[in-house]
């Protein structure tokens, strides 16, 4: 092998694709038939034909909305604690949170399986849909700070809240998210920033003014923690229909057809052309690619990850049959439809 899972430290487990917030920044585009969630089995196999290899020692949770599968979630914990994972965080929209009893309940269970955190959205994105009052309720569980200090912890729940380009930047959608950050304030909890990256769906509203870089010159892991790293990966992410992703999109293989452990061997001795690109290019390399089939790139692109979805979206719409089993899963990609306006992908 060229290389190793020595520094392969987290997993991301979409635990299920269902959500009905339907947020116009989400790495996801909603597709109707499949929302099961993923089977613990999966995950299981996925760790055991990796033992011994790699180093996971965090597992995150996120969707789709995990919470929606709560028994599923909680079953993949204890399969990953088996394999001597004994950090989990998870990402959550909140929806469910309405009843607090509930929510204390839920999240008390967490707790005692070994949950260190759980994050709930607060922004303009979710407010569109989900109260704000079930994010406080999830808020209002945290571990009072007596606890922690006698080392009774650590668990926290805490908001994050989504920005469009950056924090600053003076828009309808984040001066909502500061209104609402301000309410949370009010209310006595702290809210974590951060920005929407240009992934998924949030292209397409990434506004004009700030796709301004031509330069787009750095490859995945330089300025995205980890990602795709050639030789020693840190991350990967794993979906309910079985895809192994590197990126958001970029799958390295499917555990239905195939152990992890052969996922990997190819993905260092003869990784697919998406991901041969990437190595040895990054986005600039997926945009030759689509150039070369008749992609006309902008001028300029908020970032790296903007011009390789845009190059992505490109190939899978028009070069699927020579691309199309790698970029997956579907739901990381536009609908794409026919000349009456029926879905075909
Ligand atoms: S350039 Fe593409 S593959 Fe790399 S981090 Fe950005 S979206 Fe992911």
């Amino acid at each position: 092998m060229n290389g190793s899972l020595s520094n392969l430290k987290s997993v991301v487990i979409l635990v299920t694709m269902d959500c009905d917030c339907s947020c116009d920044h989400c790495f996801y585009f909603q597709r109707n038939p499949n929302h099961a969630p993923i089977d613990p089995d999966l995950i299981d196999c996925a760790l055991e034909s990796i033992s011994g290899q790699h180093n996971i020692s965090t597992v995150h949770f996120a969707g789709g909305e995990p919470f929606y599968h709560y028994d599923v979630m909680v079953e993949c914990i204890k399969r990953c604690k088996k394999h001597g994972i004994d950090y989990f965080s998870i990402s959550t929209n909140g929806a469910w949170a309405d009843d607090f009893e509930v929510v204390r309940q839920k999240l008390d269970r967490l707790r005692e399986l070994g949950v260190n955190s759980i994050g709930v959205s607060a922004d303009s994105f979710h407010q569109k849909t989900i109260p704000l009052e079930n994010v406080l309720n999830i808020l209002k569980t945290e571990t009072p700070n007596i606890e922690r200090s006698m080392g009774e912890m650590s668990f926290s729940t805490y908001a994050i809240a989504t920005y469009l380009g950056y924090q600053s930047y003076d828009c309808q959608f984040n001066r909502q998210t500061q209104d609402i950050v301000q309410k949370i304030y009010d209310s006595g909890y702290y809210v974590f920033p951060t920005t929407a990256g240009a992934h998924g769906r949030a292209n397409f509203i990434m506004p004009e003014e700030l796709r301004v870089n031509k330069r787009l010159d750095r490859k995945c892991w330089e300025f995205n923690i980890g990602v795709l790293r050639p030789k020693f990966p840190e991350s990967v992410l794993i979906d309910p229909q079985g895809f192994v992703d590197g990126c958001f999109g970029v799958s390295l293989g499917n555990l239905y057809k195939e152990s992890m452990s052969e996922i990997f061997t190819r993905y260092f001795s003869d990784p697919n052309p998406i991901i041969r690109s990437l190595h040895e290019k990054g986005a600039l390399g997926l945009k030759e690619l689509a150039v070369e089939r008749g992609f006309e790139p902008d001028t300029a692109y908020y970032d790296e990850c903007h011009l390789c979805h845009a190059a992505r979206d490109y190939l899978r719409e028009h070069c699927s049959c020579e691309f199309g089993e790698y970029l997956a899963p579907d739901t990381c990609y536009p609908p794409v439809t026919d000349h009456t306006g029926h879905q075909v992908k």
